[in-house]
């Protein structure tokens, strides 16, 4: 086997890290070097990718392809009638319609620069066509309702990992969140829910009562002994021990000050969805709140439902926009190396020396490593090359 090294301009190696007239040296699927000037002769051959950027692939920690299909509706219309409109989609797709939809959304991710991916939803079809996609990925199963046994998941191939999530402390008795926790600990796998996401669900937890307990009653799923209810929901999650330095919460849009610290000294990950909360909720995250906690978020587009879009440029595009104390670094850090740690593949997400060479290319002039970050996660278009590898070998270590 022979090296094959990459040139551009600019090299981002991580986030606030960058190398001028930089070159990537890659033996089979990882980097052995990042370096700058002329390349030796002892580095293979060399593609000069032009005067533009190289830089880490990103990650989506959190998604639904199987919903890429399911149409948005306004907002206005509510949560519930979003959730309403969700299952009556999901109960008239077939199977060979839903695993078209998962192609399409792969092919979307890749085309974006995605190169892992934290994907929750049933997973047939979604193993199947993750298989040789050349895509990282945790494929949680969704579990939701009163306690249940849960079912044998796929063998692990190829950097796909099979795992079980909790759907929601809204959706999810206690039991079974508690059931499906204990199951990844024992395959090794991290745990996710989301948590916090709307105001129904803080209603419901709190109270047991309101819209939300009506639609559950409605669909015929019995919560009268749910431990849970009575406090609100990261209190709950908390207080049940279903955060710590395994689990992946995801939304945390109804959280306080006091809730953050406390989340935060159990060193569980977050992921944030953004334009996805503003669809359904007309509410943002707290970023600055989470990172001034020592919380450092990762990123999801979330499904097609609720986010125009699969692009995590656009997701940080969107946060750019929104967040304008945010510094173009640590945008970029949501979208690269904290979803890689979340997710638990350290070697993806940067381009250091042992990682995947995984990468994108971004056609782009800019003169300088503040320019080139400003660039990546304003520009309203980015001409973008994905370098993939196979991820043969890829799969989590950090455990
Ligand atoms: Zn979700």
């Amino acid at each position: 086997m022979t090296p094959v090294t990459h040139r551009a301009r600019w090299v981002m190696v991580e986030p606030g890290h960058w190398v001028e007239n930089g070159r990537v040296v890659v033996m089979g699927n990882r980097i052995l070097d990042v370096q700058s000037g002329t390349p030796k002769a002892t580095e293979g051959s060399v593609i000069d990718h032009g005067d533009g950027i190289l830089m880490p692939s990103l990650v989506n920690a959190h998604t639904h392809i199987t919903l890429s299909d399911a149409a948005r509706n306004q907002s206005s219309e509510g949560f519930l009638k979003w959730v309403e409109s969700l299952i009556k989609n999901r109960n008239s797709q077939s199977s060979e319609d839903a695993l078209k939809t998962v192609q399409r959304g792969i092919a979307t991710l890749k085309a974006s620069g995605t190169a892992l991916v934290g994907e929750f939803g049933p997973h047939i079809p979604v193993a199947d066509a993750f298989e040789g996609a050349g895509l990282a990925a945790t494929i949680w199963i969704e579990c939701l309702g009163n306690d249940r046994e849960l079912q044998p998941l796929p063998p692990n191939a190829k950097g796909i990992c099979h795992a079980f999530a909790g759907h929601a402390p809204h959706t999810t008795s206690p039991v079974l969140l508690k059931r499906v926790q204990k199951a990844n600990e024992r395959l090794k796998q991290r745990f996710s829910f989301h948590l916090a996401e709307s105001r129904e669900e803080l209603e419901f937890i709190q109270t047991g009562k309101g819209a939300w307990a009506d639609f559950m009653t409605r669909m015929g799923i019995d919560f009268s002994g749910w431990e849970s209810l009575g406090k609100r929901p990261v209190q709950m999650a908390l207080d049940t021990k279903l955060l710590d330095q395994n689990t992946i919460a995801v939304h945390l849009l109804e959280i306080n000050k006091k809730e953050m610290a406390a989340l935060a000294e159990t060193g569980a990950h977050i992921c944030l969805c953004p334009r996805s909360n503003w669809m359904l909720h007309e509410k943002l995250p707290d970023i600055e709140g989470f990172l001034k906690a020592g919380i450092q978020p990762a990123l999801g587009t979330d499904s097609l439902a609720s986010a125009p879009t699969l692009s995590l440029f656009d997701e940080m595009r969107f946060i750019r926009n929104h967040y304008p104390a945010l510094s173009p670094d640590v945008i970029l850090r949501m979208g690269t190396v904290n979803g890689a740690k979340a997710l638990g593949y350290p070697d993806l997400g940067t381009l250091r020396p042992g990682n995947h060479s995984t990468m994108i290319y971004l056609d782009v002039d800019v003169k300088s490593p503040k320019e080139a970050a400003e660039t990546i996660v304003s520009a309203n278009h980015l001409d973008l090359d994905p370098i993939f590898d196979d991820m043969q070998n890829g799969g989590p270590h950090a455990f």
